[in-house]
């Protein structure tokens, strides 16, 4: 959209500062200055710009350039990325207000309104009020259709109010007043109070801080006062001395992040594997690769990464380490504070508002050089970035499953591009794609095959869950085969991490009669069962309800809850083990920024003696006396119906197990399945990575999967399931005509064909890699959907695009 700049701003205006304008006939919207130019629009009159809110640009060319490109390739639009790159702080909040239109003479035109309608405009007479205020101050509760109708008579606009979000921290600051940073000055004061020792002391100590004999500019920042009082000078000695005029207080902005001072030591020293594999990345660094770091865990990737870090710092560049969300522990956070201070900002999702601004401002104007950070760390407003390092590379939540559906490794590359930059994708379980791409030769493959310190790996073992349901030795969740172990690892005065991807009680509440589970009434799932919170809820929509006590399809008052969930392993082991001290961490217990911490503290510390719990515990923890790993319901993540279920098993059950025996003795590993002749166990068990992925990229190429295919999933959401299905199925026709090359699949049905009210169908194109245009195909198909949008039937048709989607 283009805007006026009025005259009074054309000094201010420029690229990349945020604006405010009016966009269409009642709002006012937060906006940024992507281009100046002087051709006016030839179909609209230009408004005029309202505001300009920035002196500083909020971004660099090179952020447009790769949201631009995420548009592009994700097939969203550029305000979409835009929305999900800038942090919350950043953009205005506003809350809808409503006047009176300023052009309309209501008084004039009673007949026009109804009683009620009259009431509110009276009320709105002289001054604007928000929909609460409003609602309040008429009493009347359904406001919004009355405010409809006002609106179509055009008597009342909507209008929002802003206000900045960001609210920088403020400390009051002693400092000398600017008249007596002086020698002869301060000498003269201290002749002046001579024999008072309160004063004196108090001057002393801030000379101590601010030695503005030697510098006069240290003294601007000042001293916090809480400080000096904590320090015991009181606050009437002080306000004395201010009173005086010797000193002077004020407000600074001051960092929400405590003090941290970078320790040389922290710096590891290479082993010999370790430097031989520094000197490979280095070398595919000058041939411009990526690089894929295949170590396993313990292998010490972690201290490549710093010692990396420290060679980009040398050079003066920014480096940017991402982390799949629940990995960002406080573990890797503390080794890397320790090293870098103060010149590292943390990115992360439970940070406040205040906190990301921060950050983002710091990456900005140069002052934080690292950034370890998740997927949305890849908008941050980097001028200089030298290094990328993308650990877990492997991790699906580096995609984003709402729009704008970009995958943050992916777009990782591209800003590695963008910067001319180094780039590192690190895992102990690559990913296929990546994978391939060295055997492509686009990457250079760098491995790390033995532990640091020597330290083995675990042995691994099955319990075979058929044979123990006939000869009925299971308990609840448990095989006997576990039970023993977990009662022998005990004894040994070891720990214990029990895994079960999956969080709640239980999965559902099923009929042991007609074996009907309890649905969602918005979304085709079963709710799951809290016992926490003995309630029902839906982990799609957050729909909840009561337990009933009878089946509502049959009556019957046989309701169980069958399989594990990490609540109900908790709960039964509190009956195996009554005196061992069982902790759980999986999304329910970890809400609270430091509740993630308390947990591993607790483990770490020894003071838990079990921890059970879901993908989190798979994540980055390192730990000295795990001697024992279970591993519960393989089956269902193996035989999950999706082409990327074993590739994902494998990388689950190798991370986990990577938790037992980390240091001195070996530990053991124990998977409790139904298929103990499932040769990904064979796999697992020895493992043997690159033989995995090689038999992955064989069953893809077969099936014509991603990498050797891209896939793009097109999915119809309507309220009306005909609508979907009918969508879809005009889609698939249309494109299989227009892309006669390309496999394309559909209509289909998802697993999950319902989510808050809306029925799912989902077409699936498979595209060749060597196809010649991708970015024609996607524009086309825009256009199919595009075209479809017009038809009334599709009215409330919703079309999203999901490409890569994993
Ligand atoms: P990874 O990230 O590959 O799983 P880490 O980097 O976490 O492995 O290393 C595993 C453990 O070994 C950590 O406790 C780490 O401190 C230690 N370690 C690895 N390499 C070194 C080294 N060169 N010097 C000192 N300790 C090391
Ligand atoms: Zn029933
Ligand atoms: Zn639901």
């Amino acid at each position: 959209f283009t805007y006026r700049i009025p005259i009074e701003m054309n000094d201010l205006a420029a690229t990349f500062l945020r604006v405010i304008v009016p966009f269409g006939p009642s709002k006012v919207l937060t906006g940024i200055i992507i281009a100046i130019h002087e051709k006016a629009p030839a179909e609209y009159e230009a408004k005029m710009l309202l505001e300009i809110l920035d002196v500083h640009p909020v971004f660099f060319e090179n952020q447009l350039t790769l949201i631009r490109w995420m548009a592009g390739y994700y097939m969203c639009t550029e305000g979409e990325v835009l929305n999900a790159a800038l942090p919350s702080g950043l953009k205005l909040s506003s809350e809808s207000q409503i006047q009176i239109h300023p052009e309309f003479d209501f008084e004039q035109n009673p007949e026009l309104f109804s009683e009620k309608e009259w009431e509110i405009l009276h009320r709105l007479r002289h001054e604007s009020l928000s929909y609460a205020a409003l609602t309040k101050a008429c009493g009347i509760k359904n406001l919004h259709g009355i405010l409809k109708s006002l609106r179509k008579k055009n008597a009342v606009i909507l209008f929002e109010e802003i206000r900045e979000k960001f609210q920088p921290k403020k400390e009051k600051r002693i400092r000398f007043a600017r008249a007596f940073v002086s020698q002869k000055k301060l000498e003269q004061v201290f002749k002046e109070i001579d024999g008072k020792a309160k004063q004196e002391e108090l001057l002393l100590e801030i000379l101590k801080h601010l030695p503005v004999f030697q510098n006069p500019e240290i003294n601007l920042a000042g001293i916090s006062k809480a400080l000096l009082t904590e320090a015991g000078h009181s606050a009437s000695t002080l306000k004395t001395l201010i009173e005086r005029g010797v000193l002077e207080l004020f407000e600074a902005i001051v960092s929400r992040f405590p003090e941290v001072k970078s320790d040389p030591k922290a710096i590891p020293v290479l082993t010999d594997s370790q430097q031989e594999a520094q000197r490979k990345i280095l070398s595919f660094f000058e041939q411009g690769k990526p690089v894929l770091l295949n170590g396993i865990t313990g292998s010490g990737k972690t201290e490549i990464y710093i010692s990396l870090i420290q060679k980009v710092f040398e050079s003066g560049a920014q480096v940017l380490f991402l982390l799949p969300e629940i990995a960002l522990t406080t573990q890797i956070v503390i080794r890397l504070r320790k090293v870098f201070g103060n010149e590292l900002g943390i990115y992360h999702s439970k940070f406040s508002d205040n906190e990301r601004v921060e950050v983002w401002n710091g990456v900005a104007n140069g002052t934080i050089r690292l950034v370890i950070g998740v997927r949305s760390s890849v908008f941050l407003p980097f001028e200089n970035l030298g290094l990328i390092l993308i650990d877990e590379e492997h991790d699906g939540s580096y995609k984003q499953d709402r729009a704008p559906r970009y995958n943050a490794r992916d777009s990782a590359l591209m800003l590695a591009r963008i910067h001319h930059a180094q780039i590192v994708l690190g895992s102990g379980t690559p990913s296929t794609d990546s994978y391939f791409h060295v055997k492509e030769s686009h990457f250079g493959l760098v491995e790390l095959t033995e532990r640091y310190g020597g330290a083995q790996l675990p042995d691994i073992r099955l319990a075979n869950v058929s044979e123990e349901t006939k000869k009925k030795k299971i308990k609840g969740s448990f095989t006997s085969t576990m039970l023993n172990a977990i009662a022998e690892t005990l004894d040994l005065n070891k720990q214990v991490i029990l895994f079960q991807n999956r969080r709640g009680y239980a999965p559902c509440i099923e009929c042991n009669d007609c074996g009907q589970t309890i649905q969602c009434h918005n979304c085709a799932v079963s709710l799951t069962y809290h016992q926490f919170r003995n309630a029902l809820i839906c982990h799609y929509c957050g729909y909840r309800e009561q337990i009933p006590k009878t089946c509502p399809t049959c009556s019957s008052s046989a309701l169980r809850t069958p399989g594990p969930g990490t609540e109900k392993l908790e709960e039964e082991l509190k009956l195996y083990f009554p005196d061992v001290p069982v902790q759980r961490m999986d999304y329910d217990t970890t809400r609270t920024k430091t509740s993630h911490e308390k947990i591993l503290n607790d483990f770490s510390s020894g003071k838990t003696k079990i921890l059970v719990g879901t993908q989190m515990v798979t994540k980055g923890l390192d730990f000295d006396h795990v001697g024992l790993v279970g591993v519960f319901d393989a089956d269902r993540m193996m035989y999950f119906p999706d082409f990327r279920s074993v590739e994902r098993a494998f990388q689950m059950i190798t991370q986990v197990s990577g938790r037992a025996g980390r240091r001195a003795d070996k530990g053991l590993v124990l998977i409790q399945t139904r298929n103990p002749d499932n040769p990904l166990f064979e796999y697992i068990s020895k493992h043997q990575v690159k033989s995995f992925l090689e038999l992955q990229l064989e069953d893809r190429r077969e099936n014509n999967y991603p990498p050797y295919s891209r896939a793009i999933e097109i999915s119809f959401r309507d309220p009306d399931k005909k609508i979907s299905y009918e969508a879809s199925g005009l889609f698939a026709e249309q494109s299989k005509k227009a892309f006669p090359a390309i496999q394309i699949l559909g209509p289909g049905e998802p697993g999950i064909g319902k989510i808050r009210n809306e029925f799912i169908h989902t077409v699936l194109f498979k595209i060749p890699r060597i196809h010649g245009n991708l970015q024609e195909v996607k524009m086309k198909m825009l256009r199919i959907a595009e075209i479809m949008r017009t038809d009334k039937r599709f009215k409330k048709l919703r079309i999203i695009f999901d490409v890569d989607p994993i």
